[in-house]
């Protein structure tokens, strides 16, 4: 139980979802499979009490406690991923209900009603030991459901349909229910047949409820979505059932209005629940049917929300990249080197800048054409960006061939030993460059400021210490770095 809740806490809320129906669906299972073993436990014990509840009610027959058994034992297969459990036994409830209805309506007997106990008990039963025969349409219509929901490669309409039989088997139990509340006899006995027991109606409204929960479980984890019409078609074939089968049993029930000139006419209860019951249910589907439409159109909006959102933190990312070297371009310097210079007055720390310029570069381009050019800026810039080790330290493309090194809390030694191991990095590249007077290969210069800030120090004038530098390193024949003193 506690790795349950701690799961509940720690997972999504889709997931929370799926755990907390998987559940529901394995307690109700459970309480349907403790309800088919009391009677069952009451027939072998000759217990009236939990046979019938009452000695004046119908018995629930041993074939019903078995069929309940049966559904329940499904169910936890079905939600457990023991899908061929729930097949078999989606069959052999097949059977039951099946062959007790054609026992009914062709008047043979299959012997199957007292194969597993003699019967003991006969208040309303027409043949001992035969269920009723809206007991056996149910366990027909919730056999069929678990079959189809049971089947490999199963799609989304498969489940609709289990849901939609889950709900006509709903529909029928609580239909007896609502009878034995009302006190309409036909509602829960069809004619001189067997009549359905109170708690036989309670279990079917379970397992139709159970059947219904599956069907949305299933196709929420298998297919991570309900089909629009799931709920509404689902809860107007629950509604027409009810409705219905209400209507049929209301006629039927000898419920006659006297009018004052005595004459018995038809049933106003009857139609008037025909009427109210059937445009609640479409109300209700309609009503549900908007209800998921606006959830999905809902959801779709926070969806592209979120993708506008992210997109939005890739472009915000990208704005701050220089495309061709990929390594920060002047508008992230700008805003580093603003950040920084602010952090080295308040700690009176040093603040050191570099700048870097390829040497002869215009003649690289030229000779080699402007692809290699390029190819020749990527290593430089990323020999310049793997020299920036520390957190803060930041490695731009200033413009063209031009790069920037900003290294916070670096002194001047720092930085002249950090220079020289980047010039002697690049030269090490070997990159040829037959066109350049400094060298054979591919060389940079370099100027550098280091300085702990005064409060007047600005940008400018670090970049403009650190170009003056450049300025005198190439004076001084390219491939060299000065640092001028501030
Ligand atoms: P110096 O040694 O004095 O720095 O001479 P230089 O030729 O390197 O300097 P100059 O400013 O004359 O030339 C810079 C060249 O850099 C010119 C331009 O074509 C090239 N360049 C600037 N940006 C790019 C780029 O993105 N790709 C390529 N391939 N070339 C670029
Ligand atoms: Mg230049
Ligand atoms: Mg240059």
């Amino acid at each position: 139980m506690s790795g349950l809740i701690a799961l509940l806490t720690k997972s999504s809320p889709t997931m929370r979802k799926y755990i907390s129906l998987r559940f529901c669906i394995n307690f109700g299972a459970c309480l349907l499979l403790v309800l088919g073993l009391t009677v069952m436990f009451g027939w072998y014990t000759g217990s009236h009490q939990l046979i019938q509840i009452n000695t004046r009610f119908v018995p629930m027959q041993f074939n019903t406690s078995l069929g309940f058994i049966g559904a329940s034992l499904a169910l936890i297969g079905l939600n457990n991923q023991y899908r061929k459990i729930s097949l078999y036994i989606g069959i052999l409830l097949v059977l039951l209900g099946g062959l007790t209805l054609t026992q009914q309506i062709l008047g043979v007997n299959f012997y199957i009603d007292e194969l597993f106990m003699k019967h003991y008990i006969v208040t309303d039963t027409s043949q001992p030991g035969r269920m009723a025969p809206n007991t056996a349409l149910a366990f027909l219509l919730s056999g069929i459901s678990l079959l189809v929901m049971s089947v490999k490669n199963i799609n989304l309409n498969q489940y609709l349909v289990g849901s939609v039989l889950g709900a006509l088997t709903m529909g029928l139990g609580s239909v007896a229910f609502l009878g034995y509340l009302s006190h309409v006899e036909t509602a829960y006995g069809w004619g001189k047949l067997t009549k359905m027991a109170l708690h036989t109606s309670v279990g079917f409204m379970a397992t139709g409820l159970m059947l219904m929960l599956e069907a949305r479980y299933l196709s929420l984890q298998i297919k991570q979505k309900l089909p629009i019409l799931f709920l509404p078609l689902s809860l107007i074939v629950l509604g027409f059932t009810i409705t219905i089968c209400l209507w049929q049993a209301l006629y039927s029930s000898q419920l006659y209005v006297m009018t004052r000139y005595g004459i018995t006419t038809s049933n106003f209860v009857a139609e008037g629940i025909l009427i109210f019951g059937g445009i609640f249910s479409i109300v209700i589907a309609i009503a549900v049917w908007l209800a998921a439409r606006s959830y999905e159109q809902l959801q779709a909006l926070r969806l592209a929300q979120a993708e506008i959102l992210e997109l939005n933190q890739q472009l915000e990312t990208l704005s701050y990249i220089d495309s061709l070297t990929e390594i920060p371009n002047r508008r992230a310097f700008n805003i580093a080197i603003d950040r920084e210079l602010g952090r080295a007055y308040r700690h009176k720390h040093s603040l050191a800048l570099i700048m870097f310029d390829v040497d002869y570069f215009k003649s690289y381009n030229d000779h080699y054409g402007h692809l290699a050019g390029d190819h020749c800026l990527q290593m430089v810039a990323h020999t310049i960006n793997n020299i920036a080790k520390r957190k803060t330290d930041m490695a731009a493309r200033y413009g063209g061939e031009e790069f920037v090194l900003l290294l916070p809390e670096a002194n001047l030694t720092d930085a002249e030993k950090l220079v020289g191991i980047t010039l002697k990095a690049i030269a090490d590249l070997k990159i040829p460059h037959a066109y350049s007077q400094a060298s054979p290969y591919v060389t940079v210069s370099a100027g550098i400021c280091a300085c702990i800030p005064q409060y007047e120090t600005t940008v400018n004038d670090l970049i403009k210490i650190a170009d003056q530098g450049l300025y005198a390193a190439k004076s001084r024949g390219r491939a060299c770095f000065v640092a001028i003193a501030n």
